[in-house]
C-alpha cells in the first residue's frame, strides 16, 4: 500500500524550514556516512530520531559493541528535530477513564509513573551528557479555551492526584492571568507539575553525539527497503548495503513504512502536526497579553494548540489537521494557524511569522503507544505511537526497548498499556477517511460549550 500521505511529507531531500534548525550548523553527512558494503552486528536500530538513539545509548551503557543505527535521512530528520520541544507527558489518546476501565487503577498508575520517568530520564540524558538542551520551564499547563471547559480540567485534576500522584494545581481565570497569561480563549487553567520545554533539535543531536562517542555507528541516508529473515539473522536491505543483525529495534513512529512488513499494515495512524513561529516579541508586546510564563501550554481542545514561550522571546504555536499533506494544503494550514493565533493572542495578530514546519505524528489503532517484542518474532523489539507526546516517551521508550532486547528488562517491568499488540485498523484504506470525520466532530464539538 503507498504512503497515507504526499509524497511530499516523506521526502527527505525538502527543507523542513523549521526554526530549530536555524539554531544548529546543519548536520553534514560525512559525520553520519550512509551504509557502503555489507556488514553484520548484533543489534540494528532502524529509525535515527529520539527513540532509536535513546535505544542506542542503553545499549552502548550496557556493554553492547556491535551497534549500528540505520536513518533514512540524516538523523534527527524526522519528528524529533521538529517538535514543539514539549518534554512532557501525554503518550495517549485513550481517555483517562478509559484507561482506568480497560487497564485497571494500578496499571494506568504505572503508565503515568512511566511517563514521569521519561521527563526524568531526558534530564538525566541531558545532565549525564552535558547536553545544552535550551531547557524552559516547570510543568504543563492546560489552558480551558471556553468557561465550560472548567470541569474537565477539575476532572484531569482529580485524575493526575489520584491516580497519576502528580503535583497539580488548579488556577481560575484571575489566577491564571497572574502565573501565565491573558486571553479572551482562556478561562482558567490546571497546572501539571510533570514535564518542560527544551529545543528538541539541540537534544536529538546531543543524544547522536553521545551515542557515537560510544562507537555505535550511525548510518544516514540508508534506508531499510526490504527485510528478510534468514535463519536466525535479520537481513535489512538498504541502496548501499545489506545489515545483518541478530536482533532489530524498530523506532521509526509516524515514518513506519509500511509495506516493510506484513504486519505493520493498517496498524498505525499518523496525523500531520504543524507549527508556526513569531519573530521575538519584545518586553512590551509579551506585556500586552500579560505574559509572564515559560512552562509550555496546550488549550482544552480536542484538536488542540501547544504553545510556549521560546529563550529568545519568539512564540511558538502549534496545532493538528492536514489530510493530504500537498503544498496547497500546508500553505492553507500556515495561514489557519495564523489566524488562530491571533485570535487567542489578539495583540500578537500582526507579528511577522518567521518559520513554518510540519511533521507527522504517530497515533495507533489502540490509541496507546506501543513498546514490545514482536508477537511471533522476539528478536524484534518495536517502540512507537507516542500520539503527539514523544520527546520524553520516546526517549523512555528507546531505553526499554534497548532493555527487552538485552533482557535487563522484562515485560513485568513496566505498564500493561504500552503492550497492546498493534493490530490493524478496520479497512485500513479508508484511515484518512476516518480522520475528516474525526477532525470535523471535533471541531464542532470544539466550538460548542461542553455539557
Ligand atoms: C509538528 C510536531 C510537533 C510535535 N510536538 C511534540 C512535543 O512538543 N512534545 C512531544 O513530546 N512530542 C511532540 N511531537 C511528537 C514527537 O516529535 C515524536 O513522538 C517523537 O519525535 C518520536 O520520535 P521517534 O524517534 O520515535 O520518531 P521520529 O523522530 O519520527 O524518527 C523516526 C525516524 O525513522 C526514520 N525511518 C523511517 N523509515 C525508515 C526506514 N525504512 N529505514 C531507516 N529509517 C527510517 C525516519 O526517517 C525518521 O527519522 C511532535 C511531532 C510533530 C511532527
Amino acid at each position: 500500500m503507498p504512503s497515507l500521505y504526499n509524497a511530499r511529507v516523506y521526502d527527505r531531500t525538502l527543507a523542513v524550514g523549521s526554526f530549530w534548525e536555524t539554531t544548529l550548523p546543519p548536520l553534514a553527512l560525512e559525520i553520519v556516512p550512509p551504509l557502503l558494503q555489507d556488514e553484520t552486528c548484533e543489534v540494528a536500530i532502524i529509525g535515527g530520531g529520539i527513540t532509536g538513539l535513546s535505544a542506542a545509548l542503553q545499549l552502548a551503557a550496557e556493554g553492547q559493541q556491535q551497534v549500528r543505527v540505520l536513518e533514512a535521512g540524516l538523523p534527527a530528520w524526522g519528528a524529533s528535530g521538529r517538535n514543539g520541544g514539549f518534554a512532557c507527558i501525554g503518550s495517549t489518546w485513550m481517555p483517562h477513564k478509559a484507561l482506568m476501565h480497560k487497564f485497571g487503577l494500578e496499571e494506568t498508575r504505572r503508565f503515568y509513573q512511566n511517563q514521569r520517568q521519561g521527563v526524568n530520564l531526558v534530564r538525566q540524558v541531558a545532565d549525564a551528557e552535558d547536553l545544552a538542551i535550551d531547557a524552559q520551564g516547570d510543568g504543563e499547563i492546560a489552558v480551558a479555551h471556553h468557561p465550560s471547559r472548567w470541569r474537565s480540567l477539575q476532572s484531569a485534576q482529580d485524575f493526575y492526584t489520584q491516580v497519576a500522584e502528580y503535583p497539580c494545581q488548579l488556577w481560575s481565570t484571575e489566577e491564571m492571568s497572574e502565573q501565565a497569561y491573558r486571553s479572551p480563549q482562556a478561562h482558567g487553567a490546571l497546572w501539571v507539575g510533570v514535564g518542560f520545554g527544551l529545543n528538541p533539535m539541540k537534544y536529538t543531536r546531543g543524544v547522536l553525539q553521545a551515542v557515537q562517542r560510544r562507537g555505535v555507528a550511525v548510518h544516514g541516508q540508508s534506508p531499510v527497503t526490504a527485510w528478510e529473515k534468514q535463519g536466525a539473522w535479520h537481513l535489512l536491505h538498504t541502496p548501499g548495503g545489506v545489515l545483518r543483525a541478530q536482533r532489530v529495534i524498530v523506532a521509526t513512529n509516524g515514518y513506519t513504512p509500511e509495506h516493510l512488513r506484513p504486519d505493520w499494515q493498517g496498524t498505525l495512524l499518523p496525523v500531520l502536526s504543524a507549527i508556526v513561529t513569531t519573530r521575538p516579541l519584545t518586553a512590551a508586546e509579551l506585556a500586552a497579553q500579560g505574559w509572564h510564563t515559560e512552562t509550555p501550554l496546550f488549550d482544552t481542545r480536542t484538536l488542540l494548540h501547544y504553545f510556549r514561550r521560546l529563550a529568545d522571546g519568539r512564540l511558538l504555536f502549534g496545532g493538528r489537521g492536514g489530510l493530504v499533506g500537498s503544498a496547497a494544503e500546508s500553505d492553507r494550514r500556515r495561514q489557519a494557524l495564523i489566524h488562530e493565533l491571533g485570535q487567542m493572542f489578539p495583540a500578537w495578530r500582526s507579528v511577522e511569522i518567521t518559520h513554518f514546519w510540519t511533521g507527522l505524528v504517530c497515533g495507533s489503532t489502540q490509541l496507546t503507544p506501543h513498546v514490545g517484542r514482536l508477537p511471533g518474532d522476539d528478536t524484534v523489539v518495536q517502540a512507537i505511537a507516542f500520539h503527539g507526546n514523544g520527546v520524553a516517551a520516546g526517549t523512555w521508550s528507546g531505553r526499554t526497548a534497548a532493555q527487552l532486547t538485552t533482557g535487563t528488562l522484562t515485560p513485568q517491568d513496566y505498564s500493561a498499556v504500552y503492550q497492546q499488540p498493534l493490530k490493524s485498523a478496520l479497512l485500513p484504506g479508508l484511515r484518512r477517511w476516518y480522520l475528516r470525520s474525526a477532525y470535523a466532530v471535533a471541531q464542532v464539538a470544539d466550538a460548542l460549550p461542553s455539557r
